[in-house]
């Protein structure tokens, strides 16, 4: 266990820009956002979570698979798989749960090698959650506020200093680069450290309880989804911020005899989603698409991966256009 002052965390993360690309919280235009730190960039360490998920250095808002070019009867295919080193620093409980049911998603029969490349890449240096935001509701998808597994090095804001846990040889290996900037810590910050989380889960004001909520999603009303519908403009804004939504398409870009395979996020919330040749859309109205989203992260996930979609991180809520509260429509949806 070990302890870094405020000060130094800076120094440290800016020493492993020689050998990495190092991603971090900076705040741009009053909102937090994680991006790959230059020279001119400074991180901020006051923050509750970030406007949008990490999940774009998992899995990029467009992504070339791989080239292809015509020769004779056959193509000649040269593939294009992300294997930069990055140091991913001040991920959040949820995000980093959120990350391991994209491992769910993106492994399995027919692994992603695209994702896993960047995922076995990546260094996770997760932060606990000492000021969660207003609409957080980690605790009751049991995702946060504290963090026990599945991450290479964890931080911990105490009063006077970051406390530093090891989960793997990866974190290890990251911290021993700048070895002078880590004091050892004593066994009392583990108390001062849960002090921290319990008073973390006191500032969470919402709540609901999922396996109450999965129950009663397959059977609210039509009229219950049309009313939240009318409010949705379809802008997909939701999905965009979700660090679980990982919907991609895949277009092909042919120019005379080579070309580009790219993917592209894609979102169950707007209307071309399901359209099909010949311009039938079973999901063509907004009640049908909410009701999709919402039974996607609360049933069809926890069918097949025996886990919740979501992870509680309120961003859907922060962002939604129509002022659609998930939290609030799930409890009143629950008491109807
Ligand atoms: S953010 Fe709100 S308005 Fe936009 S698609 Fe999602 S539910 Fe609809
Ligand atoms: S559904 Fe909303 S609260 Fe749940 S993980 Fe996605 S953005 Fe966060």
């Amino acid at each position: 266990m070990w302890k870094i002052d405020k000060g130094d965390i800076l120094k440290w993360l800016k020493s492993l820009k020689k050998d990495f690309e190092v991603i971090a919280p900076v705040k741009v235009h009053g909102e937090v956002l994680f991006m790959p730190l230059s020279d001119d960039t400074e991180i901020t360490l006051d923050y509750t979570n970030t406007l949008e998920s990490p999940k774009e250095f998992f899995l990029p808002k467009t992504e070339e698979m791989f080239n292809f070019r015509r020769k004779g009867e056959d193509f000649e295919i040269t593939s294009k798989i992300d294997d930069k080193k990055r140091v991913l620093f001040g991920i959040r409980p949820c995000d980093v749960n959120a990350l391991t049911l994209l491992d769910e998603v993106f492994g399995g029969k027919y692994r992603d090698p695209y994702y896993f490349s960047i995922r076995r890449n990546t260094t996770i240096v997760a932060m606990t959650c000492v000021q969660p935001d207003i609409n957080c509701f980690c605790d009751s998808m049991g995702t946060g506020p504290s963090l026990s597994r599945d991450f290479d090095l964890l931080f911990t804001e105490l009063d006077e200093t970051y406390l530093v846990e090891v989960g793997t040889n990866k974190g290890e290996e990251i911290l021993k680069l700048k070895k002078d900037l880590f004091k050892e810590a004593d066994e009392t910050r583990r108390d001062e450290k849960k002090r921290k989380i319990e008073a973390a889960k006191k500032k969470i004001k919402r709540r609901i309880d999922p396996f109450e909520i999965s129950k009663k999603l397959k059977y609210v009303d039509d009229e219950i989804w049309r009313k939240l519908g009318e409010r949705c403009m379809s802008c997909g804004g939701c999905s965009h911020v979700c660090p679980t939504c990982h919907c991609f398409d895949i277009r092909d870009i042919f120019v005379d005899e080579a070309g580009k395979r790219r993917r592209y996020w894609d979102s169950c919330m707007l209307p071309g989603f399901t359209r099909m040749a010949g311009g039938v859309n079973p999901r063509g109205t907004k009640e049908s698409r909410i009701k999709q989203r919402y039974n996607c992260k609360f049933n069809y996930f926890f069918e097949r991966y025996g886990r919740f979609g979501c992870v509680g991180c309120g961003r859907c809520t922060d962002v939604c256009q129509g002022n659609i509260d998930m939290v609030e429509f799930l409890k009143e949806m629950n008491h109807h």
